[in-house]
C-alpha cells in the first residue's frame, strides 16, 4: 500500500515556503511536545528517522512536509505554544484556515494525561474555522487495557460536551507495538478520500 515509500518534501518556517502541491490531499498532525508525534509519523510510513525525533533546537518552529508519492501529503506541525497574536501563530492559523487540500488535523493526546488546555484551545480554534479534526491517543502500550479504556471514555465524554468539528471516533495507537497504526492509516485514507 502507498504508505511507503515516503519522502521528505520540505520544512517551512513561513507561508511562502509551504509547498504548493495543493492537488494532493493533506493531513496534519499536532500535539504537545513529546506526545509521540515523530514516532507516530515514522511508524505510519514505516520509515524510522524520516521525522527527526524531537528536542532539536529550532525544530519546534517548523512545519515539515512529507509525501507518499502523489497520493498523500503529511504535515508534522510544530508543538503548541503559538498564539494568533504572534507572527508565527498567525502563520500557522493562516495555513490551517486557507489550505484547500487539508482534509483533517490529527490531534495527538496522551491518554495518561488526558486533554490539556492547549488541546482544547486548538480544538476551539479548529471548531471556529469549521476544520475537521480527530483525536488520536498515543503510547497506548503504557496503559493496561482497563486503564486505557477508562482514559479514552473520559476523553470522549469531554469531547461530546463541546468539540464541534471533532470526528466522532477516538483512535488509539502505539508506535512501539504498532497497535492501531492500520486503523489510523485507514482513517487517513478515508479522510482524504483516496
Ligand atoms: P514528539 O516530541 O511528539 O515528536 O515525540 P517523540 O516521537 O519524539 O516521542 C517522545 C518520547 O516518547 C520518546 O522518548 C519516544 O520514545 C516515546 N514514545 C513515542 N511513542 C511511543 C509509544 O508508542 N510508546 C511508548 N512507550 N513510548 C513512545
Amino acid at each position: 500500500f502507498f504508505f511507503s515509500p515516503a519522502e521528505f518534501v520540505k520544512s517551512a518556517t513561513n507561508l511562502s515556503m509551504i509547498p504548493d502541491n495543493t492537488m494532493i490531499p493533506e493531513v496534519a498532525f499536532v500535539g504537545r511536545s513529546n506526545i509521540g508525534k515523530s514516532s507516530l509519523i515514522n511508524g505510519l510510513v514505516n520509515r524510522n528517522g524520516l521525522v527527526k525525533t524531537s528536542s532539536k533546537p529550532g525544530h519546534t518552529r517548523m512545519m515539515n512536509f512529507f509525501k507518499l508519492g502523489d497520493k498523500l501529503s503529511l504535515v508534522d506541525m510544530p508543538g503548541y505554544g503559538w498564539k494568533s497574536r504572534d507572527e508565527w501563530g498567525g502563520m500557522i492559523i493562516s495555513y490551517l484556515q486557507n489550505r484547500k487540500n487539508l482534509k483533517r488535523i490529527y490531534i495527538l493526546v496522551d491518554p495518561s494525561h488526558g486533554l490539556k488546555e492547549s488541546d482544547t484551545q486548538i480544538m476551539k480554534l479548529l471548531d471556529s474555522s469549521g476544520l475537521s479534526y480527530q483525536v488520536v491517543l498515543t503510547k497506548m502500550d503504557r496503559l493496561s487495557k482497563t486503564k486505557y479504556s477508562a482514559a479514552k471514555a473520559e476523553i470522549e465524554a469531554e469531547l461530546v460536551k463541546g468539540a464541534i468539528c471533532c470526528f466522532p471516533l477516538v483512535l488509539g495507537v502505539s508506535s512501539k507495538t504498532k497497535d492501531g497504526l492500520d486503523e489510523l492509516r485507514a482513517a487517513i485514507v478515508k479522510a482524504g478520500q483516496l
